[in-house]
């Protein structure tokens, strides 16, 4: 089995180092937004859209005119153009928003995919067009480094490592098979009845959030008072991102090591993200930042335990199985001694089912879980066939 892994180490650049990375994440930032801008206008006049291998060939152009462009690693610029195709990918697929233009500060970062060495023993890394850095090593690197992305955050500059190694599948310590819901209430439930409620320590971040965000409204844009505050929010930003990695990473864990097979509702990222976004046509202040801190706490979240559960159960030997999410959460289940039917009106609030014809009851969510893993069952024998039902 292949085994992909990421390690991150903070760097520690020299002055010049960080001018550079600086640099180098603005040309990509530069070429990025061009070509957005260049497929904007196409689009505009009706033109074919330009993918990745035609706007690399207008970049040895756009270095003539732009020469801050030659001292930058031309890998890196086109990575940058591969990154916009996919944001262009993505969006065709529906699964986010139109492309938007990169703001200097905002996540800078840039990729390099070939041409960099990685010296874990003594801590080090050699970049195109840049040389030796040094950085925290705080782990080893396992497997061949394929490449790497160098990024930004809260003043902070970081690497991760992407690596690839070939590993024996190992054999699931765990014959449990489950059905897993999310939910708001409960981050999310599992069929066995386990459940885990969302993480608390983030909810506490959020009333000084709040209060930061108060503070700031009434300062004047970019005084010293204003930066202050403005620094503050990144910062909690930063700890509230932090927080919640971990949670996500314990609960993907947990699940991982306790059962081989995880049945999942497969579902689409536009469905999810819809309720915080508020309304286009008017914004306002409020809206925007309540919706970024949104955002960042729900939006992704099942995406991202999904994400990790996919490639952790596959590390054990285990298995993630998505299955339509067809009627999980209005059926009665037989399982339970329920009666099988299928009805909006049992699911009474967000939080309660209770069958209108034969009056089982439950946890929404548990019910739907359990029907989530009844359905897995159901698409897991249709994939082994006959014999599979018949032993089972
Ligand atoms: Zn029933």
């Amino acid at each position: 089995m292949l085994r992909l892994q990421a390690y991150q180490f903070e760097l520690r650049p020299s002055g010049e180092q960080l001018r550079n990375l600086r640099q180098f994440a603005g040309s990509c930032r530069f070429v990025y937004n061009k070509a957005l801008a260049l497929n904007t206008e196409r689009y505009n006049q009706k033109e074919k859209h330009l993918g990745y291998a035609r706007l690399c060939a207008l970049l040895p152009n756009w270095k003539r005119e732009h020469h801050f462009l030659s001292e930058v690693p031309a890998q890196a610029l086109q990575q940058a153009l591969k990154n916009l195709e996919r944001a262009y990918t993505n969006f065709f697929q529906k699964r986010a928003d139109f492309p938007k233009f990169k703001k200097k500060g905002q996540r800078e970062s840039f990729r390099v995919p070939q041409g960099f060495e990685v010296d874990n023993g003594n801590g080090r890394i050699k970049l195109p067009k840049m040389g030796w850095m040094r950085y925290r090593k705080s782990q080893e690197v396992l497997g061949e480094p394929k490449n790497v992305t160098i990024r930004e955050s809260c003043g902070k500059w970081f690497i991760a490592v992407q690596t690839e190694r070939e590993v024996d599948t190992p054999l699931h310590e765990s014959t449990s098979m489950v059905g897993l819901d999310w939910g708001i209430v409960r981050f999310y439930t599992l069929s066995n009845g386990e459940h885990q409620e969302q993480c608390q320590p983030l909810k506490k971040c959020l009333p000084k959030l709040a209060k930061l965000q108060r503070r700031m409204a009434p300062k004047k844009k970019f005084s010293s008072n204003w930066k202050k505050v403005k620094a503050g929010i990144a910062k909690l930003h930063q700890r509230i991102a932090n927080i919640r990695k971990d949670f996500l990473h314990q609960s993907s864990n947990e699940i991982s090591k306790n059962h081989a097979v995880v049945f999942v509702e497969d579902l689409q990222v536009k469905n999810m993200s819809k309720s915080s976004k508020g309304r286009k046509d008017q914004p306002g202040k409020q809206v925007a930042q309540k919706s970024g801190l949104n955002r960042a706490i729900l939006d992704g979240s099942p995406f991202e335990l999904r994400r990790q559960l996919e490639y952790k159960t596959e590390w054990r030997g285990g298995r993630l199985y998505p299955v339509p999410p067809q009627n999980t959460s209005r059926t009665c289940p037989v399982s339970l001694g329920g009666c099988g039917l299928v009805s909006a009106d049992n699911r009474k609030t967000q939080a309660k089912f209770a069958c209108v014809q034969c009056g089982l009851s439950g946890n929404a969510d548990f019910i739907s879980a359990v029907n989530i893993r009844e359905a897995g069952f159901a698409s897991l024998a249709c994939l082994l066939g006959p014999s599979a039902r018949e032993s089972s």
